[in-house]
């Protein structure tokens, strides 16, 4: 069977200081460039490493059609990878996906299937069951994932920083990035500081604050990929130090931002990681180093929050101009 030709452009993405971020001076926000892997997201380092290992298990053969379940970011990962190898893929997605994301995933020839936002989660398993020819990829519970993180990412993260870190910041959904990442730096480090970025309306922050009735906190909100409504076998909380909540408009806003102040299009969660990184930062004294990931592009989004009449439509006319 082929190999993943796009595999070598996967990874060893730039990393960047925010300059005109910084709160005082000394403590400095870096970022790691995300939106710069071949289908414009992180989780194309993911899907390499799973599908590889999937290979190499004997589960993935030349008859294989991978099948997913994705806020729409994972879906182009597998649905590019699978292209590369010859296979077929199944995706599904939840109702609230960029137009934009849907259609970069049937760009590349995969079957896309948009279910319920609350329920599509279950649909991957349901069709994996259908016959021995598909392969839940499943990167809410392979824990490949954030194995992929700690090998790639996290190390890129620690050898661009030359091992000077003294915070990371990162949303979690799958929480692959987060704790992949955590591991490998507090391994490296044990003083860095691991710091969750958590959308309003996600169950990570309560649940990690030790609210029983963290399922109350479910609340809809607009910022794609990150937050989750339930608690995923690939979220590590042991590796989190603290929480921060972030909501639609500060996320927006920092979007915003970026593009504006530093040239850099990114997507909502991106937003929402910078300005919690920023909310760290302002509490540290120099030198400090924070990191952040900006996971993936903003042309994602070109119909959601780069979108005046989007933003006018869901309440946000101030951010509008
Ligand atoms: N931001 C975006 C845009 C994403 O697509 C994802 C993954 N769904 C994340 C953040 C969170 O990454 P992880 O799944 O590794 O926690």
């Amino acid at each position: 069977m082929s190999k993943i030709e796009a595999l070598g452009l996967i990874g060893q993405t730039n990393l960047v200081h925010l300059k005109t971020l910084d709160p005082k001076p000394g403590v400095e926000i870096y970022a790691k460039l995300e939106f710069m892997n071949p289908t414009g997201s992180t989780k194309d380092r993911i899907i390499a490493y799973m599908v590889q290992k999937g290979i190499e298990e004997g589960k993935i053969n030349k008859n294989t059609t991978l099948v997913e379940g994705s806020s729409g970011n994972t879906g182009a990962s597998v649905a590019m990878i699978a292209s590369s190898m010859g296979l077929k893929s199944i995706i599904f997605v939840p109702d609230k996906c960029s137009e934009e994301k849907i259609a970069i995933i049937k760009s590349y020839g995969a079957e896309v299937i948009v279910k319920p936002e609350l329920t599509y989660g279950k649909f991957p398993a349901l069709k994996a069951a259908e016959s021995p020819d598909y392969y839940h990829v499943d990167q809410y519970n392979n824990i490949y994932n954030p194995e992929a993180h700690y090998m790639s990412l996290g190390k890129e993260i620690w050898d661009q920083m030359d091992g000077k870190i003294d915070a990371f910041v990162a949303s979690a959904s799958t929480g692959g990035t987060i704790s992949g990442v955590a591991r490998r730096l507090k391994e490296n480090d044990s003083n860095v500081k691991v710091v969750l970025a958590d959308p309003a309306g996600s169950v990570y922050k309560p649940y990690f604050e030790g609210k029983e009735d963290y399922l109350s906190y479910i609340k809809s909100f607009h910022v794609e990929g990150a937050g989750k409504t339930k608690i995923c076998a690939t979220m590590d909380f042991d590796l989190v130090d603290e929480a921060i909540e972030f909501n639609d408009e500060n996320a927006i806003e920092m979007v915003q931002r970026l593009a504006r102040e530093e040239g850099l299009m990114v997507g909502g969660s991106s937003g929402g990681n910078v300005w919690a990184a920023l909310e760290v930062a302002k509490r540290m004294e120099g030198p400090a180093k924070i990191v952040t990931v900006l996971p993936d592009s903003g042309f994602k989004y070109l119909s959601k929050i780069f979108n005046k009449e989007w933003l006018k439509e869901k309440g946000f006319e101030h951010l509008a101009n």
